[in-house]
């Protein structure tokens, strides 16, 4: 019976693996069909500054509507793209387009772009990616990038090189994700990285959880010991909001604040004042 049992479970996975590989494959078939330019664009995430009370900065985040497939988010074409070996040419494409709609932005709001780790295993891919910066004529000093720990992993020295490139030109690197994955204290300590971005997952969870809560008390103490800028990634509440303020967070992007959106809703967003209310009655953390 138990054998029985087994098998038949055996099937069902092998069925929804067989989808799953029959997806990815469309997936990756449309991507190599795919018009970079016209069907990829960017969304613009706000950042929010607690002590200043107002936005200062943008997230760049790439979107693609596919003619066949609709609408795949990024946690699945960028892997595919990496697969496929189109992600340096796409990320050249997507940080033409942020830069294009930045160059309309107050001179005060910075951008913060995403590279893939594929971007950083070429010496000339980044040297491209950089020269474009250079031809928008921006200062690289309103451009920061954001890596993941994982990015570092399959090649270190190679990572290194681009980030110390990065670095030279005059941009600030983020580590993005911070705690997720395969951290390494060591990254920090050996790379020019400048601030830390909390990952969403131990926000979501710190007021009912009190281990996240004190993950997130954690790794702010790190990022403040260390001298690095900190966001907090996924703040959806006021209550968070609270919270994050008694433990000293300065800079927060979340839904709260607002969504990814179009370049053509920046304007306003930049022109409300957008005071953060202290929640009234603050949630409590967790009991220690
Ligand atoms: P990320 O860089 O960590 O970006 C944050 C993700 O969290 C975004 O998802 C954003 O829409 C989402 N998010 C922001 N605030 C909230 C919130 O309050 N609640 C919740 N539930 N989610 C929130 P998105 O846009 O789907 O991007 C997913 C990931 O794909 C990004 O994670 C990044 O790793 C990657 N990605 C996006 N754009 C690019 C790109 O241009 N290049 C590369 N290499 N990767 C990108
Ligand atoms: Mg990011
Ligand atoms: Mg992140
Ligand atoms: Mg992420």
């Amino acid at each position: 019976f138990a054998k029985r049992a087994l098998q038949g479970k055996a099937v069902v996975f092998n069925a929804a693996l067989e989808q799953e590989m029959t997806a990815s494959s469309q997936l990756d078939k449309a991507l190599r069909r795919s018009d970079h330019e016209a069907e990829f664009s960017v969304k613009f995430q706000p950042q929010y500054d607690l002590v200043k009370s107002k936005v200062t900065g943008f997230e760049a985040l790439a979107r693609w509507d596919s003619p066949e497939l609709g609408s795949v988010t990024p946690d699945l074409f960028i892997p595919a793209a990496e697969r496929a070996g189109l992600i340096r040419g796409l990320t050249q494409t997507l940080l033409s387009k942020a830069l294009r709609e930045m160059a309309s932005w107050p001179t005060d709001i910075t951008l913060s772009f995403n590279l893939s780790a594929h971007d950083l295993m070429s010496p000339q891919a980044m040297d491209s990616l950089l020269d474009t910066v250079r031809q928008s004529g921006l200062p690289a000093s309103r451009i920061e990038f954001e890596i993941t720990e994982t990015a570092m992993m399959s090649d270190f020295n190679q990572a290194r090189r681009a980030i110390d490139q990065i670095s030279a030109a005059g941009h600030s690197i983020a580590l993005d994700d911070f705690g997720v994955g395969y951290s390494s204290l060591q990254y920090l300590q050996q790379l020019p990285v400048s601030k830390l971005k909390i990952d969403r997952s131990f926000v979501s969870q710190m007021l009912e959880d009190s281990s996240s809560f004190k993950i997130v008390r954690t790794m702010l103490a790190l990022s403040q010991s260390l001298d690095l800028g900190c966001v907090i990634e996924g703040v959806e509440t006021e209550a968070q909001v609270h919270i994050l303020r008694t433990l000293g967070a300065r800079h927060v992007q979340g839904y709260l604040i607002g969504a990814p959106m179009d370049a053509d809703q920046i304007d306003p967003i930049l022109s409300t004042p957008m005071p953060l209310r202290k929640a009234s009655d603050p949630a409590r953390p967790p009991s220690l």
